[in-house]
């Protein structure tokens, strides 16, 4: 097993003691090529080491699987480690546990995982899990390679990507490449092999040339040399040109890495006075930087025999972050501790702030609005939503704050609407219950069941409030219709006169109308008097009738009727 790193860590670091308890809870056990299970750990740790991500998600990656596969609890491990080790191998052994949809809707997948890791270093961790688990993958049965090749290149590979960990989110693509696409990935690599190796010595007779040049300029880069571009990556490229390797003139590039940010462009310079650039395909990634935080400048020249080149150019600063990305801010957070390494670090801290920070901000506002980051490391992103889970693990994204009513309706109005009562992670809970991100909601419906008005003082989201009060007026309405009108209500306005009543009762006598119920009233003044007159349900034919000869008794003043139950 591979240890040596280990040793690069201070004696008194809680690192050794999470090696020697993981070491400890895994002895009986072996992984499927047969290697102690250990080693697996180790692998991870060792990442997570060369990360820099700090001795807490060290020890962590360490102890990622304990929980999970030993008699040891998240309680052994809180008692013996604290609370902040314990909280990042709960968030990983919560993780594992989480089920994958067969259906998912990817986008709404990668946020869920990123706001249930409420802090970043459990991502971190589990990515580097993932790579180990993507090295080894050959000992497992088909049908889980093909699963676990399948979330790599669509789950964590982006996330990796997303987080400016440029170099892991190309190693998972390739790891993953061949189990996915393997066709596709036989092909490419019969095609290029001798594109590749060719390209590679190519790009090696150009080094010495450059490198005398831009001394020659008074620039001492840091290292110039070149790199192939990566076969996932390359194959994403053909797919966009028709196949076409000629189109490609990245498959290998210099890569020239300097001080400063000034020799960059001044280097830039040299290379452009040596090989003529190629129209159009100048990018300046350090004014611009990538949404994912990427910099660098990128041209393409004609260079020796007239061959097409891509050179990037760089600090080492800045490729650093494009390599590591996010965890290049938990190096330079240690680094601020330590004075020997600050003379490395220099000009870092004159920036305001580093790039994957205004990355993440990028990011995050797509979803929400203003991202404070926090100092103590905890993601803060989708701060207002939630993302539950159906029991068939479809994920549902929520407004904070939201209930299992609000849950209920976005399943379908009709499931709200009937909504009797709700389990969250197997447990009966109060409607009202607020849900958080990672809880696997159930609802309990009954048939013909209408919601209350008092779901109304609980609910967070304004379509939920709109698909109850739709719901309350449709049962008001439908009770109304059900009963239907049973009478017709006459109202006459009179002259106040002797023999008036007299006259519209004989009205109704001729046309065979019985009256139900009469009422008179008479104004204060004693001139006017209100008539008020019930008969059975009639045809609308009849009633206007009855209303054309109650108009013409003499005094009437108005006539009017309606429906009445
Ligand atoms: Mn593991």
């Amino acid at each position: 097993m591979a240890t040596e790193w280990l040793q690069k860590i201070p004696k008194e670091s809680i690192v050794h003691e999470a090696y020697a308890f993981a070491l400890e809870a895994h002895e009986n056990e072996k992984r499927m090529n047969g290697d102690p299970y250990m080693s697996h750990c180790l692998e991870v740790g060792k990442s997570c080491f060369e990360w820099r991500l700090g001795d807490a998600a060290i020890a962590a990656a360490l102890l990622h699987d304990v929980a999970e596969n030993t008699e040891f609890t998240i309680q052994d491990i809180r008692e013996k480690f604290g609370e902040e080790i314990a909280f990042l191998v709960e968030g990983l052994t919560k993780l594992e546990h989480f089920q994958y949809p067969a259906n998912p809707d990817i986008e709404n997948l990668r946020k869920f995982i990123i706001s249930f890791c409420e802090d970043l270093r459990v991502l971190i961790i589990k990515l580097a899990d993932r790579l180990h688990n993507m090295k080894t993958l050959e000992y497992l049965p088909k049908e889980r390679q093909d699963r676990f090749a399948w979330e790599t290149m669509e789950i964590y590979a982006p996330l990796a990507y997303r987080l400016g960990m440029q170099r892991l989110s190309g190693e998972l693509d390739d790891l993953a490449f061949p189990y996915v696409h393997p066709e596709e990935y036989k092909w490419l690599l019969k095609e290029t092999k001798d594109d590749y190796a060719e390209r590679q010595e190519y790009a090696r007779r150009v080094v010495p040339i450059i490198t005398k040049e831009l001394e020659k300029n008074g620039i001492r880069p840091v290292n110039v040399d070149s790199r192939a571009k990566r076969y996932f990556s390359l194959y994403r490229k053909l797919l966009r040109y028709d196949m076409d390797f000629s189109k490609i003139y990245d498959l290998v590039a210099l890569r020239i890495i300097t001080n400063t940010v000034t020799e960059c462009y001044a280097a830039l310079g040299v290379v452009h006075q040596l090989w003529q650039p190629f129209p159009n395909r100048f990018k300046d990634y350090i004014a611009r930087p990538k949404a994912n935080g990427y910099r660098s400048l990128h041209t393409t020249v004609f260079c020796i025999d007239n061959r097409i080149l891509e050179v990037q150019i760089r600090t080492e600063e800045m490729h650093e972050e494009n390599e590591l990305g996010i965890a290049a801010h938990w190096a330079y957070e240690q680094v601020k501790d330590s004075k020997k390494r600050k003379a490395k670090w220099k000009g870092v801290e004159n920036k305001k702030e580093l790039a994957w920070v205004s990355q993440l901000r990028n990011w995050q506002k797509n979803f929400t609005g203003e991202l404070e980051f926090l100092e103590d490391l905890k993601t803060d992103f989708f701060k207002d939503r939630v993302f539950v889970l159906t029991p068939e693990n479809d994920i549902i994204d929520l407004t904070i704050g939201a209930t299992p009513i609000d849950f209920a309706y976005r399943i379908h109005s009709d499931v709200g609407d009937q909504c009797v009562g709700a389990k969250v992670n197997g447990k009966i809970v109060s409607l009202d219950y607020e849900l958080h991100s990672g809880d696997v909601v159930e609802i309990i419906t009954q048939r013909g069941k209408k919601p209350s008005e008092s779901w109304l003082s609980f609910v967070k989201t304004v379509s939920t409030r709109k698909h109850i009060k739709n719901a309350l007026n449709a049962g008001r309405r439908m009770l109304r219709k059900k009963a239907g009108p049973t009478a017709v209500e006459f109202k006459i306005i009179t002259v106040d006169r002797p023999g008036y009543l007299k006259d519209v009762t004989s009205i109704f006598a001729n046309s065979k109308t019985n009256i139900i119920s009469l009422s008179s009233q008479t104004d204060s003044r004693m001139k006017f008097a209100t008539i008020t007159l019930r008969s059975g349900i009639l045809p609308q034919q009849k009633i206007e009738k009855l209303l054309v000869k109650l108009k013409k008794i003499a005094g009437t003043r108005e006539v009017s009727h309606r429906f009445v139950q």
